[in-house]
């Protein structure tokens, strides 16, 4: 295989679900895979250790926030990120915009990129496609992202079409900067609610012919029906024989209609997020566990699940950490959240392998998509 070769395994018969391999330096994710996000070279109270033992393959982590602290040049120093965080297996870095746009004081967007103040010390950071292609080069995942512009929702037609249009010259800009052939460059495809320009997005990036696409711009605030209308529209368009990813969606539902339409990858920081507030994610429900009902429940988190959590405590002993202020509650939980989306994923996966995937997860597809799908 080559250093980024994406091999379809097998193709559901009623949707568009595929299973597949996705070889990169560091090793293959099979797909569809949910990825845990870590943000500062960390998931979350978890070690690299305990996030192996999940089922994790892939990991990401946030260029916008590894900027700010501790800076690119020390994790390049410590011989990169997957060196300085001690987790050897694939990572991806996004890009940066995301988080520009969503968590900095912005400044100024232009052509040239976007001007904007760090909330850390204050100091004014222009961040362009080619820097944010410097930075990712120098932390070292395995794929690195496309800088690229993410419309607020709700947002005009013409305002997505100016981003889309420019997202469409920064990824040009991103791919001239690009130094290492060791690091899977993917576009993002943008167009906000927009069909027709998600669709011009999508038959644009693929002439560049890049080893992936992802969807971005989703999962903005816009209500899940359009995102899943967006995703059903927008997966056909990308090439069959290259892994595709939906950035920052990581719901059984929404996980589960991407999949329908044939997208491979998905990260959210859902699972640590909850994890923080006491919250587990059981067979697709979020469990309050600081619930009075689990006081005196002695028995395991979800019998179902073969976690490190879920074989070792009861849910007494996590309700009681949670309302101790214990920081082991923290893990355990995440521990649990995060192998309940990388399972969730890999029995998709297994159905799909064996062409079960609409008798066993069909019920998480709408009734109008799951009628349509199997017409
Ligand atoms: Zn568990």
């Amino acid at each position: 295989m080559k250093p980024f070769e994406y091999q379809v395994e097998a193709t559901c018969q009623y949707t568009a679900a595929r299973a597949g391999k996705f070889q990169t330096p560091h090793g293959i994710v099979e797909t569809p895979r949910f990825m845990p996000v870590g943000t500062l070279a960390n998931v979350k109270t978890v070690t690299p250790d305990q996030l192996q033992h999940t089922g994790a393959q892939m990991v990401l982590a946030n260029t916008y926030h590894l900027h700010l602290q501790p800076g690119e040049a020390l994790v390049e120093m410590a011989g990169g990120v997957h060196q300085f965080m001690g987790w050897h297996g694939p990572m991806l870095t996004d890009s940066g915009g995301f988080q520009v746009f969503s968590l900095s004081d912005i400044r100024t967007i232009s052509e040239a990129g976007v001007q904007f103040k760090s909330p850390r010390d204050g100091r004014i950071i222009n961040m362009t496609p080619e820097e944010s292609i410097r930075i990712q080069n120098a932390l070292g995942a395995d794929v690195i992202m496309a800088f690229d512009e993410c419309p607020p929702y709700p947002a005009s037609r013409e305002a997505v079409a100016v981003a889309t249009d420019r997202t469409y010259r920064w990824l040009q800009r991103c791919i001239a900067a690009h130094q290492r052939p060791d690091q899977a460059l993917f576009g993002i495809v943008q167009g906000g609610v927009y069909p027709d320009l998600r669709a011009q997005a999508a038959a644009a990036l693929k002439e560049l012919d890049l080893p992936g696409y992802a969807i971005g711009g989703v999962s903005v605030g816009e209500p899940p029906e359009l995102i899943e209308k967006i995703v059903r529209a927008t997966t056909p368009l990308l090439p069959p024989h290259k892994p595709r990813y939906l950035m920052g969606v990581g719901t059984h539902r929404e996980m589960v209609q991407a999949i329908a339409a044939g997208m491979d990858l998905f990260d959210c920081v859902i699972p640590t997020r909850l994890a923080r507030h006491g919250t587990a994610i059981v067979q697709g429900e979020r469990w309050n566990l600081k619930n009075a009902r689990f006081r005196q429940d002695l028995t395991p988190l979800d019998e179902t699940c073969g976690c490190y959590t879920c074989r070792t405590f009861t849910r007494a002993y996590l309700c009681h950490l949670i309302h101790a202020h214990e920081i082991l509650a923290h893990t355990l939980l995440s521990i649990h959240n995060i192998t309940a989306l990388v399972s969730f994923t890999q029995r998709i996966r297994e159905a799909i392998l064996s062409d079960r995937f609409v008798e066993e997860f069909g019920h998480w597809l709408s009734p109008e998509t799951a009628l349509s799908e199997l017409a």
